[in-house]
């Protein structure tokens, strides 16, 4: 068996919270080193106390700023091996009241973002010969749902575009998978219009009988980030209790 090289260093956006925050834990369980980009700088700072990792206050719509960060995780880090995108922003709106500026600031947010971060960290995986690419898209867009268009759209465009990256970087060393999780219990699905009021039910609904939580994610993720993964790339690694959502 070959062990795990220690002390990789990975990238996760939209770590200050949720499911981004609950894959920094793991990856930190796991030995790695850690930086995590988020807006928030209030929830940046409890995370870096608590976990010990770098962090940068960081819009992942902004190239400069996205750009700022990674050179800053190279220097104090060294080079980024794990790239993982979850920073995202929800959208609730019947398709008839999504007005132009949703639609734009959802991609720009989830698609943009995901793009930055990646097409940002990704040199460095290349010349190191290894890497890993995870993004965090929505079971929402595997199925379908009603009143979030804008949001599944750029869902489905975090699914193909992962789905293109593992072609492109298989032959280099890189993986690129996605997490496309159903309702998992974080800040976002509480405060949904459509969800936050219903999150029994949807337990109740759910096979496993429960809501997903941060860690089901980050458990997932950090798999995804090992040694062990190295033959599984282009997928969709469904992390949903069962249901599709
Ligand atoms: P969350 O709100 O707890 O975390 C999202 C994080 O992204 C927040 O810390 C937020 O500050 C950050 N963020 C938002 N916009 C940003 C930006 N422009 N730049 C940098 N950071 C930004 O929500 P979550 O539930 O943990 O969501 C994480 C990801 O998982 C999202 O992409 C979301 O769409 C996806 N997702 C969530 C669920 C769910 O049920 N919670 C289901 C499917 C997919």
């Amino acid at each position: 068996m070959s062990q795990e090289a220690p002390g990789r260093v990975a990238v996760v956006t939209g770590g200050a919270s949720g499911i981004g925050l609950g894959v920094v834990r793991h990856l930190r369980a796991a030995g790695h080193q850690v930086a995590a980009l988020d807006l928030q700088d209030d929830a940046l700072a409890a995370a870096a106390a608590d976990l010990d990792v770098l962090t940068a206050q960081v819009d992942v719509s902004d190239r400069t700023a996205v750009d700022a960060a990674m050179d800053r995780v190279r220097s104090e880090l060294g080079p980024i091996s794990i790239i993982v995108t979850s920073a995202g922003i929800d959208g609730n709106k019947p398709f008839a009241e999504i007005s132009a500026d949703d639609w734009e600031r959802t991609l720009r947010v989830n698609l943009t973002g995901t793009f930055n971060a990646v097409q940002s960290a990704v040199p460095d995986l290349v010349a190191g010969g290894w890497g890993r690419i995870i993004t965090i898209s929505s079971s929402s867009a595997q199925q379908g749902a009603g009143n979030r268009a804008h949001y599944i759209a750029s869902k489905g465009g975090v699914i193909a575009l992962t789905k293109a990256l593992s072609y492109e970087y298989a032959p280099l060393g890189i993986t690129a998978n996605t997490i496309p999780p159903s309702i998992i219990d974080t800040p976002m699905s509480r405060d949904s219009p459509e969800m936050g009021a219903h999150l029994d039910a949807v337990a109740g609904m759910t096979p496993v009988r429960r809501l997903g939580t941060p860690d089901d994610i980050g458990a997932a993720a950090a798999f995804l980030a090992s040694d062990a993964a190295g033959f599984i790339t282009g997928q969709q690694i469904n992390v949903n209790g069962g249901w599709y959502m």
